[in-house]
Formats: C-alpha cells, sequence, structure tokens
C-alpha cells in the first residue's frame, strides 16, 4: 500500500487520496481575451512526463484539503508534498 503524507495529516493510506490533475496551471487572468486555441490548450493539454511530475491531490476522506506532490510517474514514489501556495 502507497502512503501518501498529507501536508495537515502526516502519512495515510493511498485509499484516503484522490488525484486531481497536473499541479501548478496558471489560468488566464481574462478567459474572454484568449484565443479558442489557448482556452482550449488551457483546459485539455497536459504534460504527461516519464518521470517526476508535480501533481494536485486531494485528502478526500480525511481534511477535504487539497495539496501538491511530486511524484514519479514510472515508480509512483511520491519524494514530496506540500501545501498549495509553496515553492514544489
Ligand atoms: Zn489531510
Amino acid at each position: 500500500m502507497l502512503l501518501i503524507a498529507c501536508p495537515w495529516c502526516g502519512p495515510r493510506p493511498e485509499m484516503e487520496f484522490r488525484h486531481a490533475g497536473e499541479a501548478h496551471l496558471a489560468r488566464p487572468a481574462d478567459p474572454a481575451a484568449v484565443s479558442d486555441a489557448a482556452w482550449a490548450a488551457y483546459l485539455y493539454e497536459r504534460s504527461n512526463p516519464r518521470g517526476e511530475h508535480a501533481e494536485r491531490w486531494r485528502h478526500l476522506h480525511g481534511c477535504g484539503r487539497f495539496f501538491n506532490a511530486r511524484r514519479h510517474t514510472l515508480t509512483d514514489r511520491i519524494s514530496a508534498t506540500y501545501k498549495p501556495g509553496e515553492a514544489p
């Protein structure tokens, strides 16, 4: 079983968490001002690296908060978790 360290609750079983996509995506400040292609890219285009990846996770069956994690996509090893707004 994979243990994930919630920044607020500490290490917990992976079953308490839900993956919430790629981290550090910047929403356009004025969505009406961007092109359809740029808006579609913001909504749907994601990196798919082989290796370390910054992801958002939610401690769904715990504190309910979102946080970020650096996970290796091949090994599932999580090297760091940190609160939103903190540096990776
Ligand atoms: Zn938590």
